[in-house]
């Protein structure tokens, strides 16, 4: 069966009543990135803080030049490409720390601006920036929790491209992450303007269920199928102002008996571990 699933590993995945349901890969590496172009259309998700996890602080140029290898994995394919989510469960050597005693209710993602570290996120805009003028490219922040931080976040972006290629690329897509419940809870604010959200599952299961993601004490509730986490998926979708695309790129979309649903919900795109890309596009095509 798996043979049959790897033959039309590559097609575009479409349901039986013929949506084409764009199937991407989440990516932490180049070399994944390469691997995972033989099947996906795309990456949903560039993690950027494990692509740049060394020691050492990468410069405007390594950024950008490391980025191009991506986005030259994926050919015409679009990247997207998550502005650093540090804290919690992902520590960074070369970023400032400090003690938390909630790490996971801390400082963590988009909460970096207005800190010490915000000229680290300045520094990534201005190399996404770059490689946007030539290439497709989406930018989406982590762990929004307001509109206000979504407007800081784009001021920033401004400011980096004004340092660089004058305006914002026009080929700049630019979305957020959906984690935290209360940007769920207001999609339709925090999402206005914007080109598209993407569901983490994760991190919103974790905090829909008050369950650490990381606590094998507690990892029947956060690594389970919430009823109410696929709630608030349906509201997103719901409520997202008119012409912002949903995608989910949390573990839910690596889970072909989770498609469904969320196609029924209404996710108009999926990101997944590179394995299951073709498990994930078969689940797609299972679909009436
Ligand atoms: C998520 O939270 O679902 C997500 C995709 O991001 P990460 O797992 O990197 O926190
Ligand atoms: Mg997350």
């Amino acid at each position: 069966e798996r043979a049959a699933v790897l033959e039309r590993a590559a097609e575009p995945a479409v349901t039986r009543g013929g949506r084409r349901v764009p199937v991407l890969a989440n990516v932490a590496s180049l070399a994944e990135a390469e691997a995972a172009a033989a099947w996906a259309d795309g990456s949903g998700l560039v993690r950027t803080e494990l692509l740049f996890g060394g020691p050492g602080r990468p410069g405007v140029d390594e950024q950008e030049r490391v980025l191009r290898e991506v986005v030259a994995a994926f050919g015409e394919r679009p990247v997207t490409v998550r502005s650093w989510d540090v804290g919690a469960d992902k520590p960074l050597p070369f970023f400032p720390r400090v003690a938390e005693e909630n790490p996971a209710l801390g400082a963590r993602g988009i909460r970096m601006i207005g800190t010490t570290a915000e000229p680290l996120l300045v520094e990534q805009l201005r190399a996404v920036c770059r490689v946007a003028a030539s290439h497709p490219l989406r930018l989406m922040f982590p762990m929004v929790t307001t509109r206000g931080e979504v407007d800081d976040a784009l001021r920033l972006l401004e400011d980096a491209a004004a340092a660089e290629t004058g305006a914002v690329p026009p080929g700049l897509e630019v979305g957020i992450m959906i984690e935290v419940p209360a940007a769920a809870l207001s999609v339709a604010e925090v999402a206005r303007g914007l080109d598209f959200v993407s569901i983490g599952t994760n991190d919103l299961t974790q905090y829909v269920t008050a369950a650490d993601r990381g606590n094998p004490a507690v990892g029947h509730l956060a690594a389970g199928v919430s009823p109410a986490v696929l709630r608030l998926i349906g509201q997103v979708v719901d409520e997202r102002p008119d012409g912002v695309e949903v995608s989910v790129c949390g573990d839910l979309a690596s889970r072909p008996a989770v498609v469904h649903d969320l196609l029924r919900l209404g996710v108009d795109e999926l990101s997944c571990a590179p394995a299951v890309v073709p498990e994930v596009k078969a689940a797609v095509r299972a679909c009436d």
